[in-house]
């Protein structure tokens, strides 16, 4: 196949803003890969060459782009970012400068997908000595048999930027209109499936060639996978009721990350956060603990990990541990610093076979059966079953008091879903008014903060779509002992910029972070409508993914109460 088939619908995709229009073609384009093409390919209609949660980068900078559109046709360095600052995409800008150049007509056009895929793929396989100018060779070679159009769509896929608007919920809706038509349900059994591979190009093999394949993609250990998500209650009574009412059980909700514990058959054991990193190698403590104090084959296990102060056992807020989820060096002297309890509260996969479809009961007591509690290691999540509100509310009280977040409230009887808020699973915490939110854009200060990124604009989701609610310039901290400073924001937000027009920059939406306000206003100023009044960032969340942010649902809900 032809990378210029792939570069035609990118256009296209990139042509509509709608999003039915967006499945249609992409629809149309999975039934031709599906004919001629390999599988993984359906990654480059995301920009990527691996699944969503391999963290391997292409590693190309813009600075390096430039240097390869450079060469590669034949024109100084500096014209090219004379232009860029002008225009303000290098992918245009090699499209431009390809047009220009005059090629070898036997060379122009005859890009295959193939190529392209594995060239992309050895990008990010390059490290090393002088890994550098190899990146730069494979980039040239492709651009150098690129037509305009296909240089455009390489250096933006480089640069991640492909700027076609096909979130996963759109690739989700395209595979079931193309591969499940007369199927009830289809953008729900695709999604299904996905939350548990986690790998479009498996849901896409597997759809395209029918439900009964679709059906049958299981989980297994040693891969990471999407977890089951709760929903927010306002109190004690309605979270009984979320989880179908009669027996509940009712833990703790412990103020730490989110862990899903895999080991094999073969013994090996991998850790993953729930944005699916593999976090393994920062936590060689846990892989100990759950080798010495889990039993069993093979397992998933569902779990939140809290640190605490080594000297004073005193538990510590999120923040803390965040640092040990970032690390990558010197893991041991930040082992015994910043130590960790495990806190098991369920379980996915037991001994050869997923316990998904068993109840929450039946489960729970499988990992009462195997896991030994041992305190400020590993514990069995703490847990009552009750009918009876006043016994809940106690409960509570009692977990508030000891500085715990709030309680969970489960469904007893109910499956695991992963990756959905379904009512199997209800929180409750002290009202406060926050949201999830996702920065796209800051602005440069002046003066003592001149050159660091203080005011950070920030977008809820509206279906797949980002819009802005706001800017926030306080709740950063000017020193690091005091939490999250600016400096620290501005290093996290510099990779990410994609665009920049006077001390404003444009990033791509990466970076969730917490948010409280005052209230809610109406405003015509941004996207969604509406702007927080005194917004504080509160928390930066590493922990969340931008599937995860408010929805705009949420923000109208929130404000329609502000105004009764
Ligand atoms: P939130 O992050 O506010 O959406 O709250 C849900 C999160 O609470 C889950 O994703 C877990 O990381 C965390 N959590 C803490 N304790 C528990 C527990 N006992 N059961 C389930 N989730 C828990």
């Amino acid at each position: 196949m032809e990378y210029r088939e792939f570069v035609e619908v990118y256009e296209n995709l990139g042509k509509t803003t709608k999003r039915l229009e967006k499945v249609d073609i992409l629809a149309e384009f999975l039934e031709r890969i599906k004919k001629k093409g390999e599988k993984e390919w359906v990654y480059l209609l995301s920009g990527r060459v691996f699944p969503n949660y391999e963290p391997r980068e292409f590693g190309i900078s813009r600075q390096l782009a430039i240097k390869a559109i450079a060469f590669s046709f034949g024109i100084n360095e500096a014209d090219v970012i004379k232009r860029f600052k002008k225009i303000g995409d290098l992918g245009e800008i090699a499209e431009e400068f390809a047009l220009r150049k005059k090629q070898m007509p036997l060379v122009k056009g005859k890009l295959s997908v193939g190529k392209v895929f594995d060239n992309l793929r050895k990008i990010t396989e390059i490290e090393g000595k002088g890994a550098v100018d190899r990146k730069l060779d494979l980039v040239k070679e492709l651009l150098g048999y690129a037509s305009g159009r296909e240089a455009k769509y390489i250096v933006r896929t480089l640069l991640s930027d492909l700027r076609i608007g096909v979130a996963d919920g759109v690739l989700r809706d395209a595979i079931a209109k193309a591969f499940l038509k007369n199927e009830e349900r289809a953008s729900e059994k695709i999604e299904e499936a996905y939350d548990l591979a986690v790998d479009w190009a498996i849901v896409f093999d597997a759809a395209s060639k029918g439900v009964k394949e679709l059906e049958e993609i299981e989980i297994v250990p040693g891969k990471p996978m999407n977890v089951m998500l709760a929903i927010k209650a306002k109190d004690i009574a309605e979270g009984f009721e979320i989880c179908g009412g009669g027996k509940v059980g009712i833990e703790i909700k412990y103020d730490g990350f989110r862990m899903l514990i895999n080991k094999t058959k073969d013994g090996e054991i991998s850790l993953f956060t729930r944005r699916l990193e593999n976090v393994t190698r920062q936590f060689p403590d846990v892989v100990d603990v759950v080798k010495r104090h889990v039993k069993g084959e093979s397992f998933i296990l569902d779990s939140e990990v809290v640190g605490y102060d080594a000297k004073t056992k005193k538990y510590k807020p999120f923040e803390a541990i965040s640092q040990r989820i970032k690390r990558k060096y010197e893991i041991e002297e930040l082992e015994k610093k910043l130590p960790v309890e495990v806190n098991i509260f369920d379980i996915l996969y037991y001994n050869g076979k997923s316990v998904m479809k068993e109840s929450f009961r039946e489960r729970r007591k499988i990992v009462e059966k195997i896991v030994d509690s041992v305190e400020f290691k590993i514990k069995v999540a703490e847990q009552i079953v009750t009918d009876r509100e006043e016994e809940a509310m106690k409960f509570y009280d009692r977990a508030l008091k000891v500085g715990e977040e709030g309680i969970m409230i489960k469904n007893l009887n109910a499956e695991y879903k992963p990756g959905r808020r379904v009512g199997y699973m209800a929180k409750l915490k002290p009202e406060t008014k926050d949201f999830d939110l996702v920065i796209v854009g800051a602005e440069y200060g002046t003066g003592k903060r001149g050159g660091l990124l203080t005011s950070y604009i920030l977008a809820c989701d509206d279906e797949g779509r980002l819009v802005e609610v706001g800017k926030v310039s306080s709740g950063l901290k000017e020193k690091e002992s005091e939490g999250m400073t600016f400096e620290e924001m501005t290093k996290l937000l510099k990779p990410l910029i994609i665009e920049e027009k006077g001390n404003v920059v444009k990033v791509k939406p990466k970076i969730v972070v917490s948010v409280t306000y005052q209230n809610i206003q109406k405003s015509p100023s941004y996207s969604s409508g509406y702007a927080l009044r005194f917004p504080r960032i509160t928390r930066y969340r590493p922990d969340k993914s931008i599937e995860e942010i408010t929805s705009l649902d949420e923000v109208e809900r929130e404000a329609k109460k502000e105004r009764k």
